[in-house]
């Protein structure tokens, strides 16, 4: 499972919203309840680096998560650098 940001905008208001979901799937509008807009924009968090204090964490949401990203750490690093490094080495 992979996580995602989508990013909607409503073909019939023009009112736009964001959601975090486990797919890019369709959203109902809500300012004024249009059914199944598609996302206009998806960013995938699947992998994603945290910076808690000094540290740069990379954390990657697993084939289990559903309603929440279920994020499990991978590794600690000093530098965001050394971090995305990590990112690309163990890419698919
Ligand atoms: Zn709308």
């Amino acid at each position: 499972m992979a996580w995602f940001i989508n990013h909607y905008e409503c073909e019939r208001c023009g009112g736009t919203w964001r959601d975090e979901w486990s797919c890019m799937c369709d959203d109902d509008c809500p300012h004024c309840g249009a059914r199944h807009m598609t996302p206009a924009e998806s960013e995938d968090l699947t992998e994603v680096i945290d910076e808690r204090g000094a540290d740069f964490i990379v954390l990657r949401s697993p084939d289990t998560a559903e309603h929440d990203p279920d994020y499990r750490e991978l590794g600690r690093f000093a530098t965001r650098k050394e971090a995305l490094a990590f990112l690309e080495a163990d890419g698919d």
